[in-house]
């Protein structure tokens, strides 16, 4: 018998577009300003065009302008790192997104620390990561990333204030467990980060009211984990192998079972993924807004 609540993660993803699209309109109206975002893709891994063909899209549906940039496989670290200059002098571009991952002979932290930290919507700058460590209890967040921010954008539209909640966060890479704990402290809970060398994992997960699974592992995260009552966040993107020699997506948490104990759930696909680009789109707004010396709309605050 399934109880959990199914977070649509894709309706709220198209309201959040819609507002973004509502923001630009304005900038449009108001101030003569169109947000730019520039997407530089190097190579040809077929994962990253389609993530970067839905991102051009989008921002063209949200009347932004999108300046596409894909480079040869065999492009240098120096080319790349000098497009990134001329695109952070540029007036046009008001958030600069370098695909990644890059080829393995480019460093990508240095390409990422080559953008101008106003610019990076996709907050990997280490800049923007000490402006989130950092930030004031109450303040407005700097560029964070994407996929946390809609993580949180989710938990916040699903339980309204979060302070004094047990957050557990299973998975610490730089994109998605880091920041969503620290986006998570801001919001006054009482944060764990778990990790593969994390001590009974299950017992650890079954303490969080809130439980964000961020680890790359199919449905690793049993039923039995979870608290009675907790909300479940899944980041977890994992292809595997269907029936009839077909392949399908699945989370880190084994959705079925979660469905039982929880009380709301993301599903995959059609949970956190859709938020990404979303937040991507909400990203470049708040910059271009920054950039031009206006208030930006509370795209991080608001709910639904
Ligand atoms: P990483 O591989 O960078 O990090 C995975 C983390 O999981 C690491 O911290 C690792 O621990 C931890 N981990 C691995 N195995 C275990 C285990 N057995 N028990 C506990 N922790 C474990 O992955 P990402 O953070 O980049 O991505 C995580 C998942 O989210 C992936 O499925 C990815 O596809 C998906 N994703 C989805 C996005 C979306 O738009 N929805 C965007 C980005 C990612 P340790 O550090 O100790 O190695």
């Amino acid at each position: 018998m399934s109880k959990a609540k199914i977070i649509d993660g894709k309706a709220f993803a198209a309201e959040l577009r819609g507002r973004v699209g509502d923001t630009v309109a304005a900038l449009g109206r108001d101030h003569g300003l169109t947000p730019g975002l520039a997407v530089v893709l190097v190579g040809k891994n077929p994962a990253s065009h389609i993530y970067v063909r839905n991102k051009n899209k989008q921002t063209l549906e949200a009347g932004m302008n999108s300046f596409e940039h894909n480079l040869p496989v065999e492009t240098s670290q120096d080319a790349l790192l000098a497009l990134v200059r001329q695109l952070n002098d540029d007036p046009k571009v008001h958030g600069i997104l370098v695909q990644l991952p890059l080829p393995d002979r480019i460093d990508d932290q240095a390409v990422i620390n080559a953008i101008d930290p106003d610019k990076d919507v996709d907050g990997f700058h280490v800049i923007n990561a000490g402006r989130l460590m950092t930030v004031a209890k109450g303040s407005q967040p700097p560029l964070v990333p994407c996929t946390p921010l809609g993580c949180l954008m989710l938990l916040k539209a699903e339980i309204g204030d979060l302070s004094g909640q047990r957050a557990v966060v299973v998975g610490r890479s730089n994109i998605v467990g880091k920041p969503m704990a620290q986006l998570l402290l801001q919001e006054s809970c009482t944060v764990t980060i778990a990790h593969s060398r994390t001590r009974d994992l299950p017992a650890v997960c079954r303490e969080a009211d809130i439980l964000v699974a961020a680890v790359g592992r199919p449905k690793m995260i049993e039923g039995d984990w979870i608290k009675p009552g907790a909300v479940v966040i899944d980041v977890g993107i994992n292809r595997i192998e269907a029936e009839g020699g077909k392949t399908k997506l699945v989370g880190d948490v084994d959705t079925e079972a979660a469905k039982r104990v929880a009380a709301a759930i993301t599903p995959v696909p059609g949970g956190v993924g859709p938020m990404t680009i979303a937040c991507l789109l909400a990203n470049t707004a708040t910059a271009a807004c920054r950039q031009h010396g206006i208030e930006p709309p509370g795209f991080y605050t608001k709910g639904r």
